[in-house]
């Protein structure tokens, strides 16, 4: 299949080509053509393979070829978790509207409100945007959705787990009429909540799966090592960026203090590496962002910030030095890898703590992972076994010596398989109710105001 064969606008295509796309990946080939006859979408597809053109090359073909609702009104919204994920979007949209009637602006948490109500003044027919700060300015009067076109969340998953459920209901309220079209889009789009959400939002909506995120991604080669300590990952990640033969490399690590202190001892060593987290202002933020992408540090340190959509071609390896509380988020870290058909390494480091969320990951991708091993650094750790089986015999066996069988209290010895004293300071076991954008750790995603 060819982009000639969706029947896009001149303009549409010369971008395509200036971009030297030869034809449209797969998830390209199943949504634009199903966007473009205006049906609601829920598409997934597995990261790199090209969501973000899926869903702004309808959006543009939408707006050339027909008339807008209201001669103010932004007619595409396109809301995701990030900044940083925001700016990028931004950035391959302007390579279509530049040249062509249409205003594109980019309103993001963190950045300067004032300026923004400006920019809203100027009648913009497309916005990219975190919701907290977009549902801000519509609260405020700032801009109206009654003739809104299009409304797009990437990564919607992620956007609900943060907590914006509320503000998401907000915008699609102010923008709820019978010519409203919905496109949802992620790597991972297949738990309750979600499909809740959908069904609130979307309105008898297709459903595109690529593959899933259980699929193997083919271009990524995923290695897990089994460590005791802090000391031993340290080690062990020093060891991989002196031997393996890298490009640019990701470390996921859990916590901020863990990006801070990870980072200082690899600048202490002399290794060009940057650091990202959530208490740095926007304008930092950029520049860091920036400057990573132009390939002036090799080595980025972050929290799971930086786990979706970021689309850094050079990234050869992510290094995930913890595992990541939420699941899925897995298959994001190692998918800012392996892009656009290009290769990637993705090693994880799974010690005491991390083995919950390991066995969580191993469940996930519907796999049985197994672990790597390096000469010089032989982990005792071996993993936790379930103490289910052991414990339900003795509850049994309970239950036949007891003439009243306890039940409560056999509950309460099964509840005990994976006991935290086992593991220490657990991973999150399942999904968390969504959180209040201000109590995330790390207070890394978007700003309220
Ligand atoms: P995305 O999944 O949208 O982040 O895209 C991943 C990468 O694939 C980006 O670098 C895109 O520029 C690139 N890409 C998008 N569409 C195509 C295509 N049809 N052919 C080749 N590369 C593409």
């Amino acid at each position: 299949m060819q982009f000639s064969d969706f029947g896009l606008d001149n303009k549409i295509m010369s971008t395509v080509e200036h971009l030297g796309f030869k034809e449209p990946t797969e998830i390209q080939q199943q949504a634009i053509p199903a966007a473009m006859t205006g049906h609601d979408l829920i598409a997934s597809s597995k990261t790199g393979s090209g969501k973000t053109l899926a869903f702004i090359i309808p959006a543009m073909q939408r707006l050339l070829k027909n008339r807008a609702l209201s001669k103010r009104d932004p007619r595409v919204v396109i809301l995701t978790p990030t900044r940083e994920l925001a700016k990028q979007v931004f950035t391959q949209l302007r390579m279509f509207t530049s040249g062509s009637q249409f205003k594109a602006v980019l309103i993001l948490g963190g950045e300067n409100f004032n300026d923004q109500v400006k920019t809203l003044e100027k009648d913009p027919q497309f916005i990219v945007a975190t919701p907290g700060r977009l549902a801000d300015h519509l609260s405020q009067g700032h801009f109206y959705l009654n003739g809104l076109e299009l409304l797009i969340l990437d990564e919607a998953d992620r956007m609900l787990d943060l907590g914006f459920a509320e503000q998401l209901a907000q915008i699609n309220k102010a923008a709820d009429h019978r010519k409203r079209q919905t496109l949802m889009f992620s790597a991972t789009l297949d738990h309750a909540q979600v499909n809740d959400f959908a069904l609130a939002l979307l309105k008898k909506p297709k459903r595109i799966a690529i593959g899933s995120a259980h699929t193997e991604h083919k271009d990524i080669t995923k290695r897990f090592y089994l460590c005791d300590n802090l000391t031993q990952k340290e080690k062990l990640l020093q060891h991989f960026i002196a031997k393996e033969d890298h490009q640019q490399m990701i470390i996921f690590t859990a916590t901020r203090a863990d990006t801070d202190r990870l980072s200082t001892l690899l600048t202490e060593q002399g290794l060009s590496t940057v650091a990202l987290s959530g208490e740095l202002n926007q304008g930092q933020r950029n520049q860091i962002m920036d400057g990573f992408s132009k390939g002036q540090q090799k080595i980025l340190i972050t929290t799971d910030l930086a786990s979706r959509g970021l689309d850094l071609i050079n990234v050869s390896h992510v290094i995930n030095f913890d595992m990541p509380k939420h699941t899925e988020e897995f298959v994001h870290r190692i998918g800012r890898t392996g892009r656009a058909g290009s290769k990637g390494d993705a090693i994880s480091f799974v010690g005491p703590k991390d083995w919950i969320s390991f066995k969580n990951v191993e469940g996930f991708l519907q796999q049985k992972l197994t672990f790597d091993t390096i000469d010089g650094f032989k982990a005792k750790f071996k993993g936790i076994k379930p103490k289910k089986a052991k414990v339900a015999v003795k509850a049994q066996d309970n239950a036949k010596s007891a003439t009243q069988v306890k039940k409560p209290k056999a509950k309460k010895i099964v509840k005990k398989s994976f006991l935290a004293e086992d593991v220490g300071d657990l991973p999150v076991l399942k999904r968390k109710q969504a959180i209040a954008p201000q109590d995330i750790e790390d207070s890394e995603f978007e700003e309220q105001n």
